[in-house]
């Protein structure tokens, strides 16, 4: 399956649709999800065209696969969340829940998260 270029975190990358930036050099960028889950929640994303983790970890080179883990540490560090703790995570595929083909690593922090994985 191709990777889909009208996807919403593409149209976002294309500056199409505005986001609230928190980070961004070459290859990441990162911005507040619009229905954040905590009070601090950032989604990162690589600016390359990768659909999942599993396209990102074969595919990628090796640069953008470091700034895509760096950029993780340094939101986590701006945003303040570093001595209390956080969460970071990824939905890959229909199992994993992911709604937007275009891979993104969740990071939330600012309360205590609770259970990691959800009863049902
Ligand atoms: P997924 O379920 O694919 O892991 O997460 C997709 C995330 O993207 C959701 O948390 C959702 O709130 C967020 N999201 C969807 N559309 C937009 C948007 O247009 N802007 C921003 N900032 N976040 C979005």
């Amino acid at each position: 399956m191709a990777y889909d270029d009208s996807n919403i975190f593409a149209r976002i990358l294309r500056g199409e649709i505005p986001c609230d930036k928190v980070f961004e050099d070459d290859h990441v960028l990162a911005f507040r999800d619009i229905n954040p889950q905590a009070p601090v929640h950032v989604l990162v994303i690589p600016k390359g065209p990768y659909r999942s983790w599993t396209e990102f970890s074969a595919t990628a080179s090796d640069g953008e696969i470091a700034a895509l883990v760096r950029a993780v540490g340094t939101v986590a560090a701006d945003l303040g969340v570093v001595e209390q703790g956080y969460r970071v995570l990824s939905n890959i595929g229909a199992d994993g829940g992911q709604e937007v083909p275009h891979l993104h690593l969740h990071l939330f922090g600012g309360r205590r998260l609770g259970r990691m994985i959800a009863a049902d």
